[in-house]
């Protein structure tokens, strides 16, 4: 699967937001938006201009393919899913996009980051019960346990991603047991669960793809 090589923080700056995509360097000094950093190509004296509809809906839709660190075709697919399952399309988007192995693997504090969630689950550290699973895009279901490989266990990487982002706790849908490095995803979470993505706009994502 095809996935970003380019310059990570102009992301944020051209979303003018925190998508929170290099772990530990998104909570210094040293990030671009807390030194409000100007998006590319923009003079930062000029006054922000009017966005059109279609603008405001491609931003939001590209902030939330962005925190996920999804291609485009991936994240259409995944939007196509939520909008064949019952319920409201824009809270199924976001349930599938939690439940992809990556992204949990992320907020077990495994990773600093998704895209450092993502390495681990393709170069095979992660087991969902107990059985090695290296398909980012695996969605993990309710009561499944999430555990590092014996071997991996004694990963810097994944050491130090507990350390320092274990202290701030762990969503109310996971478990977490650091010591043993497992987790247990115990239920789908609701839109309203998901407190830490700011403010999405669900409804123009579904407006964007409508066109
Ligand atoms: Fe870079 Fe993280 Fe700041 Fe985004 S939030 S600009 S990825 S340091």
């Amino acid at each position: 699967m095809a996935r970003y090589t380019g310059p990570v923080c102009r992301m944020c700056r051209t979303e003018q937001k925190k998508l929170m995509l290099k772990g530990a360097r998104c909570k210094s000094d040293k990030c671009p938006i807390n030194r409000k950093h100007p998006a590319p190509g923009k003079d930062p004296k000029a006054r922000p201009g009017k966005r059109s509809d279609y603008g405001v809906q491609l931003r939001e839709k590209q902030k939330l393919r962005r925190i996920y660190g999804m291609q485009e075709k991936q994240f259409h697919l995944f939007f196509e899913r939520g909008l064949r399952m019952p319920g409201i399309t824009g809270e199924n988007l976001f349930i599938l996009l939690e439940r992809r192995l990556d992204n949990v693997v992320y907020r077990l504090r495994f990773a600093s980051s998704r895209s450092q969630a993502r390495q681990l689950v393709s170069h095979g550290h992660v087991l969902v019960n107990g059985r090695k699973i290296n398909i980012p895009s695996y969605l993990v279901k309710p009561n499944d346990e999430i555990s590092i490989v014996e071997k991996s266990r004694s990963l810097t990487l994944i050491r130090d991603a507990l350390k320092e982002f274990g202290k701030s706790g762990i969503m109310p849908w996971l478990s977490l047991d650091p010591d043993a490095m497992k987790g247990v995803f115990l239920a789908v979470p609701r839109r309203s669960d998901i407190t830490d993505l700011g403010d999405i706009k669900e409804q123009m994502i579904i407006e964007y793809y409508s066109k």
